[in-house]
């Protein structure tokens, strides 16, 4: 376990701290991912089993993933904008960065007297004044987990399955590279915990819509393969998701179908999305798409990234034909 330079707190630390408090707003990123949301909701257990006083923040007001619907707590979630609380502390969870909890989510952050950083991104700058990231950890919902048992002493049942929900989705079921020993050791804590896998397995992977499969559809359509490099890119536009019913959570898991195609190193998926375009890269070898996505304004892990692109959709794919031959040429 390596922190990085900016972490200034061990978890024993930041749990005193927690403990000296009432009031919370626990927060995650934009577009939240299982890793985001169960980090927060196995937080939100405990402190609420603590007595305190807790909410969990949406950094927009948009629909979660339907798969993961099944978390305990998510429908208490509440958007940032919407929040009209005034909580002592700020505790940020999966997100490194300002840009990644938005205006609003900025402003309770702000009006907070502390505010704590409990990370597995590597990012240069620190948004809060007690830090702790740990980029070796395969999902940030293992550290709430660690915290969770320094806090409580019968941490809930409830937050097991939140944090065994974040490793999980962070490490694609145990299958990206990110799966290590201790991703598969805390796993099985949690499953001694009480959560059941196979209940977790069917809501995360085997419960999507049609409308996704149909959208996978015209994404498989789409595959561009560049077979000397070996990547692939493929795309989503707006009228897709009217074409096929789709949402835009539903567009989530088309970055796995890509992936699984054999010999590739990189895939990468583009979505226009509100005027802009989001794009999702992963590795498959030991290629670093964090540092391209940073190259282009977006951050993330070393095998999977993202960004946001200002531009049209082709301009989009051409760019990253170029950015992605360039890299593993
Ligand atoms: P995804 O492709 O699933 O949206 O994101 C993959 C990983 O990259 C996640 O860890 C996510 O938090 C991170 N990520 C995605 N988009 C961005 C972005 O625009 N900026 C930063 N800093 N990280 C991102
Ligand atoms: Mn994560």
């Amino acid at each position: 376990m390596t922190t990085t330079p900016q972490t200034n707190a061990t978890l024993e630390q930041i749990a005193h701290i927690i403990l000296e408090h009432d009031s919370f707003a626990i927060c995650g990123h934009v577009s939240p991912d299982g890793d985001c949301l169960g980090s927060q909701l196995a937080l939100w257990h405990a402190l609420r089993s603590l007595g305190k006083q807790a909410t969990c923040l949406l950094v927009r007001d948009e629909p979660i993933a339907r798969s993961l619907g099944f978390m305990p707590g998510i429908d208490q979630m509440i958007p940032a904008s919407a929040y009209a609380g005034e909580p002592e502390v700020f505790v940020g969870v999966d997100v490194p960065s300002r840009e990644r909890i938005g205006e609003d989510a900025c402003a309770v952050l702000d009006g907070c007297s502390t505010s704590i950083t409990l990370d597995h991104h590597a990012y240069d700058m620190a948004m809060c004044q007690h830090v702790y990231v740990d980029p070796d950890s395969a999902s940030a919902s293992m550290i709430i987990w660690e915290l969770v048992k320094t806090l409580c002493d019968e941490p809930p049942v409830e937050s097991a399955l939140c944090a065994y929900t974040g490793i999980v989705t962070d490490t694609g079921g145990f299958r990206f590279q990110n799966s290590d020993e201790s991703a598969f050791i805390v796993a099985g804590e949690l499953v001694g915990f009480g959560v059941d896998p196979a209940f977790v397995a069917t809501n995360v992977f085997q419960s999507r819509t049609l409308a996704s499969v149909k959208l996978e559809a015209v994404m498989l359509d789409r595959i561009q393969l560049n077979t000397e490099h070996r990547y692939a890119i493929s795309y989503i536009v707006e009228k897709d998701y009217e074409e096929t019913g789709a949402s835009k959570s539903d567009a989530e898991p088309l970055i796995d179908a890509l992936r699984s195609i054999c010999d590739l190193r990189v895939a990468c998926m583009l979505r226009e999305q509100d005027g802009v375009v989001r794009g999702s890269l992963r590795a498959k070898d030991e290629t670093d798409v964090a540092s391209l996505a940073r190259e282009l304004g977006g951050g993330g892990h070393k095998a999977a990234a993202g960004l946001t692109l200002h531009m049209t959709i082709e301009e989009a794919i051409e760019l990253m034909h170029a950015k992605i031959a360039g890299l593993l040429g």
